[in-house]
């Protein structure tokens, strides 16, 4: 039976990544910040496969807490918490300590997590984190806007192909994802996508990685795409 790791899971892509892993009858642990809603989060999937966590993704020593906990292996690791950045973040007009904040969460962040469950997944025959990039983040673009949110995914690319080459020994896969523009808190209800169908496509990429995909850079559609 698949055990996947979820960050973030109390709302947005994240809820709707754990309950798609629940009704592929994987064991879900899903982590939120607050005892509150992680109780709320639990109470909501209502399935005896959901396993809460509580923790920040930044503060490494509760995440290192969580992870003491789990005595299992853990199949699939998504790294989903995110945020979008400070109001002001043009590079003419910058938050500084905003732009600073959005790389710890979005660009750090995945990287602690997964250096701290790599245990875990060394402990799973098929071990594969899963990272929640952007299109945001491509380099094509010579759009300016939310610069602080673009170099941070552009950032968090670069470091989950490091990751996949010093991990492909250790039979581990490592990616990032687009999920396009999703209708949630952060993407609006404009927005193109419904959570439930990215949830869906993200997980069957997951389902299916290997090797050989390690270090590419998939939509949620389980197509590559340009970094
Ligand atoms: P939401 O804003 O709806 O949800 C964000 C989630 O991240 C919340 O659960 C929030 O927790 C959590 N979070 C934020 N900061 C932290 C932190 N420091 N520690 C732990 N959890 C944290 O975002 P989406 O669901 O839309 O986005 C999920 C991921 O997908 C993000 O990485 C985002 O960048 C990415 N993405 C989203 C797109 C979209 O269009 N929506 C487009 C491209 C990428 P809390 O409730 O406590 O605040």
């Amino acid at each position: 039976m698949t055990r996947v790791l979820i960050t973030a899971t109390n709302r947005g892509i994240g809820l709707e990544l754990a309950r798609d892993a629940l009704s592929r009858g994987w064991t879900v642990y899903g982590s939120a910040r607050t005892p509150e809603n992680a109780a709320k989060t639990q109470e909501l999937l209502d399935n005896n496969r959901y396993r809460p966590l509580v923790f920040d993704v930044t503060d490494h020593k509760a995440v290192e807490a969580a992870a003491a906990g789990i005595e299992a292996p853990i199949d699939i690791l998504i790294n989903n918490a995110g945020i979008i950045g400070p109001d002001r973040q043009k590079t003419l007009d910058m938050d500084f300590g905003g732009f600073a904040q959005t790389l710890e969460i979005n660009t750090l962040a995945p990287l602690a997590v997964s250096q701290i469950f790599l245990p875990h997944l060394k402990k799973s025959p098929r071990g594969r984190i899963v990272t929640m990039s952007s299109q945001m983040s491509w380099m094509g673009y010579q759009k300016s806007d939310r610069i602080a949110y673009r170099a941070s995914k552009a950032a968090v690319n670069k470091v989950m192909q490091g990751l996949a080459t010093d991990l492909k020994n250790e039979g581990i896969v490592a990616i990032p994802v687009d999920p396009g523009w999703v209708r949630t808190d952060m993407g609006g209800a404009e927005a193109d996508n419904h959570p439930q169908d990215v949830a869906r496509g993200i997980l069957a990429l997951a389902d299916r990685l290997t090797l050989e995909d390690s270090g590419k850079f998939f939509n949620w559609a389980g197509e590559e795409r340009a970094y």
